[in-house]
């Protein structure tokens, strides 16, 4: 996402760029996403505000619930108060509907699928590139938006491995039809003593909705690990939460399952020609639902930083001062909410939001 958003941004500056993409396609895999009214700024200078208002849901609130009891401990309302005090508005998306937004902003000649990144050298005016298969390429910049276990990081940086958090997500959309006339509600956080569920609509009619978990798993290993999982196991876990949590977690037909991961700030993520940009260089955990936001910003800010040099003969001297400034403008934002949501306590009371939903990467101060 942060890829495509880049691509999208950099061309509006007039840039010439190439996404480059291991997949063989764009899956749509069974996932929601909360798009934050941060995200929400990016995306529509992009010109995606009309196709995702209409493909996603409008919450009223992400509400704060207690694991059993169900008592409200932080209504963080959303809405058109939060829609006017933040100038963009907050939605709930299917992953794959924001991501076929985000190609949909990139003409399909310059989106390379089966193109898997091995290997990167930096020349004396730009950066060659190559891919499993044995073809290369060179670019004027690199920018490495390759996730978490981003190969540019490796190869810039030495290993720096995210962290295993000892837990893991399950998650999964269906129709909500199952559901047969239980209403979820907007967005509820159920938290509990050592786990959580978050749900929420993914539609903008309720046709659709979507459940992610938080929770311990101490028989976790790398060897046994699969990305299937078993919703009788989510059942069992989440057994004692309150009836409404239990309804949502019968209705459901399966799951998948994903590590959760998280690391330190990384003190550099540009070296040159090369930056990275989105987990590539400040993954999270998911707590604040602000990682592929912090993406999307860091693709606004990115195209401002380098929009002088991207046009058709800028000056290329230009690039790697240009990068420096975007990670100068991006790393002190990046860093605390990766140490926020780090301690998972966002919305678990009365929480300050403004810091995160105010922010408009087209508007934001650039570093000196
Ligand atoms: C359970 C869960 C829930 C989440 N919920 C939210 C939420 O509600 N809101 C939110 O904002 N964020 C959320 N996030 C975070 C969000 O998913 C990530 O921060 C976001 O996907 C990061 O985008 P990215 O483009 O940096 O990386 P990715 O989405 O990981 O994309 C990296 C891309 O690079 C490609 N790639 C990797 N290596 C290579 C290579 N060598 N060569 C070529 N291509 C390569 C991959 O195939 C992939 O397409 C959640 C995360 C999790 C785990």
């Amino acid at each position: 996402m942060g890829g495509l958003a880049a691509a999208a941004a950099l061309r509006k500056q007039g840039a010439d760029v190439t996404v480059y993409e291991q997949a063989r396609q764009f899956a749509r895999i069974g996932a929601g996403i909360q798009i934050g009214c941060n995200a929400m700024h990016v995306l529509r200078g992009l010109g995606l505000e009309p196709v995702l208002r209409a493909q996603t849901f409008y919450p009223r609130s992400w509400n704060n619930r207690h694991w059993q009891s169900g008592e409200v401990l932080f209504d963080m309302v959303f809405g058109a108060p939060a829609e006017q005090k933040y100038g963009a508005p907050y939605l709930l998306a299917h992953r794959g509907d924001l991501h076929a937004a985000l190609a949909g902003a990139v003409p399909d000649e310059v989106i390379r699928l089966d193109h898997r990144l091995v290997g990167l050298d930096q020349t004396k005016d730009g950066v060659r590139l190559a891919f499993a298969g044995g073809e290369t390429a060179e670019a004027d910049a690199l920018i490495g938006a390759d996730g978490v276990n981003s190969i540019v990081r490796s190869t810039l940086f030495g290993d720096s491995e995210p962290s295993f958090t000892g837990r893991i997500a399950y998650r999964t959309t269906y129709p909500a039809r199952l559901l047969e006339g239980f209403d979820i509600g907007d967005c509820t956080k159920w938290w509990g003593e050592d786990r959580h569920i978050v749900m929420y609509p993914v539609k903008a009619d309720r046709s659709e909705v979507y459940f992610v978990t938080s929770q311990p798993d101490p028989d976790y290993s790398p060897e046994s690990w699969s990305e299937t999982g078993d919703v009788e196991v989510v059942r069992a876990a989440f057994e004692g939460f309150h009836p409404d949590v239990q309804r949502v977690l019968a209705a459901c037909p399966a799951v998948h399952k994903r590590v959760l991961v998280d690391h330190d700030p990384l003190p550099r993520w540009v070296e040159g020609r090369v930056a990275l940009l989105g987990d590539a260089c400040h993954p999270m955990t998911p707590y604040m639902a602000q990682g592929a936001a912090m993406a999307i910003e860091d693709a606004a800010i990115l195209s401002r930083c380098l929009a002088e040099v991207a046009q058709p003969g800028g000056a290329r001297d230009g690039i790697a001062p240009a990068l420096a400034r975007y990670q100068a403008t991006r790393h002190e934002r990046t860093a605390r909410m990766q140490l926020t949501s780090r301690q998972n306590s966002w919305g678990k009371g009365v929480t300050d939001t403004d810091w995160v939903y105010g922010y408009n990467a087209w508007t934001a101060p650039l570093a000196g």
